[in-house]
């Protein structure tokens, strides 16, 4: 996989976050990635705060995009071994505050 084109815009219409599955509204700033792997292409989205926590836990995060798992799993999954910082886990379980 192929990382052609990355960064940040404003939404145009609403898009969920790949990553936690909140919805970006209209006008809200979320992180995109548009990748490609063979014949395929497509763009990820993130919401900023999921883009955020993303980056400062990226050590945890396995990089190999075939075992690639949403922030919202990886987060629940290992909720109760101490690894995220309790704000992340309310965060995630919340959708950063919109549900
Ligand atoms: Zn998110």
């Amino acid at each position: 996989m192929n990382t052609i084109n990355d960064g940040t815009r404003r939404a145009r219409k609403p898009h969920r976050c790949d990553e936690c599955h909140r919805i970006i509204t209209l006008g809200q700033q979320y992180y995109y990635q548009t990748n490609v792997d063979g014949s395929d292409i497509w763009t990820h989205r993130s919401c900023i705060e999921c883009r955020r926590h993303v980056a400062l836990q990226w050590d945890l995060l396995d990089h190999d995009a075939d075992n690639y798992m949403p922030l919202r799993e990886l987060v629940l999954e290992y909720e109760h071994d101490g690894v995220w910082p309790a704000e992340v886990v309310e965060g995630i379980r919340t959708r950063w505050g919109t549900i």
